[in-house]
């Protein structure tokens, strides 16, 4: 039997060790250094800017 390809829901994701940055406008998830991103940076779901977002505790 050939084994299927396993499927990860976004719960899954590995994103231990992570910083994650949740829009507080749309709820947007950012997985990384928000910080890293240009001051003009802007939501890519509701275009808020980078100041709208809460870091999430892990
Ligand atoms: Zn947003």
């Amino acid at each position: 039997m050939t084994k299927l390809l396993e499927k990860h829901s976004p719960e899954s994701l590995n994103v231990e060790g992570k910083t994650i940055y949740v829009c507080g406008c749309c709820g947007f998830e950012y997985i990384g250094d928000l910080d890293s991103e240009p001051d003009d940076y802007v939501c890519p779901i509701c275009g808020q800017p980078k100041k709208v977002f809460k870091r999430k505790a892990m």
